[in-house]
């Protein structure tokens, strides 16, 4: 058994030694702390991975930079715990080197842009946890709040060919993008939040003519809000179905109406 003495010594040194690591991990370029590979100037200043092709010169020093790493501070990066960089939203955590960039990456106090940032021009920026309010507040046109199932109308003669929309169902919130390209109609449904949940729910989309029995229904596992639309849509993982077959189902009013209903996907035994 180790003496209780040695315990103590150990747990008061390490935050020491890791404030003081931290502080030599600061990248003169961005002030966050350097992952590797971290390279450095020729006056040994070092800098981190994401700023040096962005610099022309060591923003310390004003010399060269060079192409080479520093070993010797990368290795000691493994010995200590990065705090997150959305520390400053309030987030306290920390990870190993390994595990820093997965959290970030699904960190609750990342920033977060509106969703129609693009086609409403919103500027609205703030942690997740507040988009639902924002919104029901400013978008509630384009948002869907019965649980699991509604109704989605679109203009198909309209010029404006893409469409954007947001449901919440079971406590969940999914984008979805609905597009015409070429002779084909898109529409993909994607799920924000942790990339690994998003093939726990699927989705049904189906378009029914009124007053026949003629109706088209489709399935697909959605997609998370990280994969790019491009290859979501290329790769077929979504509604993808010829505009001319689509067709018989614009409604005397020229619209498209078809039901869209999210559902939790049950495990496969
Ligand atoms: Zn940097
Ligand atoms: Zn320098
Ligand atoms: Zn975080
Ligand atoms: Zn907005």
């Amino acid at each position: 058994m180790r003496p209780a003495c040695i315990e103590v010594v150990m747990k008061t040194v390490k935050p020491d030694l890791s404030q003081g690591l931290l502080s030599e991990l600061q990248c003169p370029g961005c002030m966050e702390y350097m992952l590797p590979p971290i390279e450095t100037c020729m006056n040994g200043h070092n800098i981190c991975s994401k700023c040096k092709p962005k610099l022309k010169e060591c923003p310390a020093c004003r010399k060269p930079l060079l192409n080479m790493r520093n070993f010797a501070l990368e290795n000691l990066t493994r010995k200590i715990d990065y705090p997150c960089t959305n520390r400053k939203f309030g987030c306290k955590e920390t990870h190993s080197v390994d595990f820093i960039i997965d959290h970030q990456v699904t960190c609750v106090y990342a920033p977060f842009t509106c969703p129609f940032l693009k086609h409403n021009k919103c500027a609205w920026i703030d942690i997740l946890k507040n988009l639902k309010n924002h919104l029901l507040e400013c978008h509630s046109q384009d948002v869907r709040e019965q649980n699991g199932e509604t109704n989605l109308i679109i203009n198909p003669e309209s010029k404006e060919l893409r469409g954007y929309k947001v449901m919440f169902a079971y406590n969940e919130m999914f984008y979805i993008y609905i597009q015409r390209r070429a002779t084909n109609y898109y529409i993909a449904v994607t799920y924000v939040g942790k990339p690994e949940n998003a093939s726990k729910y699927g989705y049904k989309i189906s378009f029914k003519k009124s007053e026949s029995i003629e109706s088209i229904t489709v399935c697909h596992v959605s997609r998370s809000v990280n994969e790019e639309l491009n290859k979501i849509f290329e790769s077929g993982n979504c509604f993808k179905l010829p505009y001319d077959l689509l067709k018989r189902y614009v409604t005397c009013d020229g619209q498209l109406r078809y039901k869209l209903e999210i559902f939790e996907v049950s495990p496969v035994r």
